[in-house]
């Protein structure tokens, strides 16, 4: 199973239970959709040039926090619940550990899964 189909499974299993609510959490970075489409009108007038330097400078929008978990959540009794997933041979990175040591440190449930199982463990 990969790391993907393991996140949407954990989504499916926990997500239907009254007790908690989960979601998946992105990181990343992407640009306006406005200049986007600006972007594709000058391509489809063939100014590729025009279509370059919009993208180019187009304002980045960073969305998440460094080491977050893929899916987050609530607990019914009000505490955080974080689950990173890992698939086959994946590993945590220092910053997704000090991410954990936060969660933690602040009282939240924090999840390494591997498996369906590791977060149910966890929530027993
Ligand atoms: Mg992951």
């Amino acid at each position: 199973m990969t790391e993907k189909q393991l996140q949407n499974e954990i989504l499916r299993t926990f997500g239907r239970r009254p007790e908690m609510r989960v979601w998946r959490q992105n990181t990343g970075v992407a640009v306006p959709l406005s200049s986007v489409r600006k972007a594709m009108n000058a391509l489809r007038a063939g100014n590729y040039s025009l279509a370059y330097t919009i993208l180019a400078q187009a304002r980045p929008i960073k969305f998440g926090v460094n080491g977050q978990a893929d899916i987050t959540g609530l607990l019914a009794d009000g505490r955080r619940l974080e689950v990173e997933v890992k698939g086959k041979g994946g590993r945590q990175s220092d910053a997704q550990k000090a991410f954990q040591g936060i969660i933690e440190r602040m009282g939240g449930v924090y999840v390494l899964a591997r498996c369906v199982d590791d977060v149910e463990r966890t929530l027993q």
